[in-house]
């Protein structure tokens, strides 16, 4: 077996693995766009792989699966494919199309690819969704970690992969989060409860909410929060349709058909994501969704909000303009992602820093991250007690070249000494 990492393991980002078995059989993981710098490439091996697998919907792993030739098969878990799908239609902008039909793996159910066998396991990531891989050949085990975190809603899936995998010869795994921090939130729930106080702090005033849209579990904290304090949740359309994907898989999240959730969909406001979904709802196949969403019991518009503000929670990114057409004075702003989009790096047009630095905003940054907290990590790797761990999917070599006594005994590969190819 040959593992070849084409890019990933020092950065955050930019994902690209192959594993090649001796007859020559190839398989991918991932094909993503990088995160900070310049556009990253597609591999030319990829266009002579097998198969490709995509391990979960968030651009550092999809980024440039567009660029692939049709007659390539890519795998991804089904509602990956929904969410991917949607996310391209409502950020064109951003990601290249991937006008294509995925196969569908499950979790736990092995996929052969010639002589190369993959089995994906669920894990628990800030996209529903997301997958790890362990695939077998030659006699040989690489387990790949996939980005993952132990705090979320799905602990369990970690458990259930520990008590699966024994001892791989080697482990890929997402080191993003290595390094120790203080003080930070370890889980949804405790998020939930942080955010629910912070509504509960300020009962008289209109409460903001930003966060990714396919991050469903923060989405699902928000709402709790949102409902233990007594107010309706609003949403966009672009948040209401991830929430409808997922509800037509079986999965129960917040739906706009719920009592005390509503979409903005017919104000102006409105307007680009309502042509967005017109242009899109058919292919992605939601014409239920299209048909209720202007509906007055699954709708409401801003002038129905100006009327009492502060029995709202609004989960809508363009605040300042929502700020205006309702009237709204003084708010808090519960801010629930990643604290580097706030830097001039990310936010290049200044929307976060004006926000910040308004006297009339209460800005909380209530955030918990995709990704397994040190001690967790460390716990997740020793439990899985491979030969050989690869740390990947992270900034922190110099950190972990300092302290080599982070992963006890395990034999630590660095790729730079050999190409970014290994012979297992
Ligand atoms: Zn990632
Ligand atoms: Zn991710």
């Amino acid at each position: 077996m040959k593992l070849i990492i084409h890019r990933g393991d020092k950065e955050i980002g930019g994902s690209c693995i192959e594993i090649r078995s001796n007859s020559g059989a190839s398989i991918f993981i991932d094909a993503g766009l990088e995160l900070y710098g310049e556009k990253a490439k597609l591999p030319k091996e990829i266009e002579n792989t097998d198969a490709i697998f995509l391990s979960h919907a968030h651009p550092d792993h999809f980024g440039l699966l567009g660029r692939v030739s049709q007659n390539i098969p890519m795998y991804c878990g089904e509602i990956t494919e929904s969410i991917l799908q949607i996310m391209i239609a409502f950020n064109g902008d951003k990601f290249d199309k991937i006008d294509r039909k995925f196969l569908h793996f499950k979790s736990g159910e092995e996929v052969k690819i010639k002589d190369i066998s993959i089995t994906p396991f669920l894990t628990d990531h800030s996209v529903p969704d997301s997958y790890a891989f362990l695939v077998k050949t030659d006699g040989k085990a690489v387990l790949y970690s996939g980005d993952f975190r132990t705090g979320g809603r799905k602990h369990n899936c970690i458990t259930r992969i520990l008590n699966a995998v024994k001892k791989p010869n080697i482990l890929i795994a997402d080191c993003t989060c290595i390094e120790p921090r203080e003080g930070s939130i370890k889980t949804e729930e405790e998020l939930a409860e942080k955010i629910t106080e912070t509504i509960s702090a300020n009962s008289n005033l209109p409460v903001f909410a930003i966060c990714s849209a396919i991050n469903v579990d923060r989405i699902v904290t928000i709402y709790k929060a949102t409902r233990r304090n007594k107010r309706i949740f609003v949403c966009d359309i672009y948040t209401a349709l991830i929430l409808w994907a997922m509800g037509k898989s079986g999965v129960k999240v917040p739906q706009i058909t719920w009592e005390y959730v509503k979409v903005l969909s017919r104000d102006d406001i409105a307007k680009s994501q309502r042509v967005l979904l017109e242009l899109s709802f058919k292919k992605l196949g939601f014409k239920d969704f299209r048909d209720i969403i202007y509906r007055k019991n699954t709708s409401i518009t801003a002038e129905e909000i100006s009327k009492n503000p502060h029995k709202y929670l609004l989960k809508l990114n363009r605040v300042r303009d929502i700020q205006k057409a309702c009237g709204i004075g003084k708010f808090v702003l519960i801010y629930s992602m990643w604290s580097g989009y706030l830097t001039p790096e990310f936010d290049k047009r200044g929307q976060y820093r004006d926000l910040m630095g308004d006297t009339n905003i209460i800005f909380e940054n209530l955030h918990t991250g995709g990704h397994s907290a040190s001690e967790d990590l460390k716990r997740f790797i020793s439990g899985l007690d491979p030969e050989s761990l690869l740390p990947f999917h992270t900034n922190s070599q110099e950190y972990i070249s300092q302290n080599p006594d982070t992963f006890g005994n395990i034999n630590i590969l660095n790729l730079s000494e050999c190409n970014q190819e290994l012979e297992v």
